[in-house]
């Protein structure tokens, strides 16, 4: 971190100042120039305030040179994360597909959603059981039975499911749960992914709706501080002023990712677009920008969903979009 001070700043404000900052850590390298001092910040700067450091009168701008990401930060792991879920590895070459409802409704809805995915090539079982829903008067997901159901269709075709988890009081319930989702609305839940970090699980981390690259990853770090390392990143589209689209698909975001970190990042063009007929475009883009994987959303009678029906696929759609998705991986 560097640290420019104002204009005839005295030698007195510069000791007063290294002295401070020297209880906070770190260790302190004054360059003296004609007008301006520049302190040179060395050794683990992530717990100094660079907003409270610039607010100080004697200071004129403050710049971080290394990234407040340790962890998941490529820089100190070159390679690629490998995430196993049960023997189905995402990141490093490992490319999965995760596929299902977005609300478990019913036992003999998970089981045929759960065939039909697995025979067009899905490897991972997605369906929710507890719904973050925009109004207390929707559904809200089956809840403990959404959890049981999709365990049932998991011993049926062998995948292993994800779903998402809104509470960390209801983590007992996800003892068998492959892989738990932190949802874009519990990004910045810090308490919950505090706790998710204190497990070994693989857990799917999704993009806020407003958040940055660096807020993201800031909210993988909260769970790989904690000691777990198995986190998969999810673009899910961001808020911008299109109204066409349910939100837009940050593509970059897919590269850049990669670029900062190394773990495994994986797009869902269901709920970046909001609408059917996007989702196979859009997941061919995103397999082309170098995803490890995708999760679309698959429902057996779309017309009929108790949630996000508009951008839910047929069986037959993402068979289709299933064969899409081999073709470009082939190319690339
Ligand atoms: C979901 O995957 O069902 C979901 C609610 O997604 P998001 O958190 O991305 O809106
Ligand atoms: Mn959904």
């Amino acid at each position: 971190m560097i640290a420019v001070l104002k204009k005839n700043t005295t030698k007195e404000q510069i000791d007063h100042l290294t002295a401070w900052l020297e209880t906070q850590g770190v260790e302190v390298h004054p360059s003296y120039g004609v007008d301006y001092t520049v302190l040179g910040l060395v050794g683990d700067t992530s717990r100094i305030d660079m907003e409270l450091l610039d607010s100080l009168a004697i200071v004129d701008s403050v710049k971080r040179v290394s990234d407040p990401f340790k962890q998941c930060n490529r820089k100190f792991h070159p390679e690629d994360t490998v995430v196993d879920v049960d023997g189905v590895k995402i990141g490093g070459g490992h490319f999965a597909i995760i596929a299902g409802p977005c609300s478990v409704e019913s036992r003999e809805q998970m089981i045929a959603v759960a065939q039909s995915v697995k025979a067009a090539g899905a490897t991972l079982l997605r369906g929710g059981a507890f719904k973050p829903r925009t109004s207390p008067y929707d559904f809200q997901g089956l809840k403990a039975d959404g959890i049981e159901y999709l365990l049932e269709a998991k011993k049926e075709t062998g995948m292993p499911i994800v779903t998402e988890i809104m509470n960390a009081n209801h983590l007992s319930m996800f003892e068998d749960v492959d892989v738990i989702q932190v949802g874009a609305r519990n990004m910045q839940n810090f308490e919950l992914l505090k706790e998710l970090g204190k497990t070994q699980k693989p857990i799917l981390l999704k993009r806020g709706l407003a958040n940055t690259l660096k807020e993201f990853l800031m909210s993988a770090e909260y769970i790989m501080s904690e000691g777990n390392g198995n986190v998969i990143l999810c673009e899910r589209g961001i808020r911008t002023y299109e109204t066409y689209t349910r939100n837009t698909m940050d593509i970059s975001c897919i590269p850049l990712l990669h670029e900062l970190s190394h773990l495994p990042v994986i797009a869902d063009p269901s709920h970046a677009t909001g609408k059917a007929r996007l989702v196979e475009p859009m997941a061919m883009a995103a397999t082309a920008a170098g995803t490890d994987g995708l999760m679309i959303e698959v429902h057996n009678d779309p017309a009929n969903a108790l949630c996000d029906g508009a951008q839910s696929l047929t069986p037959e759609e993402f068979a289709h979009l299933a064969e899409k998705i081999r073709k470009v991986r082939e190319i690339l």
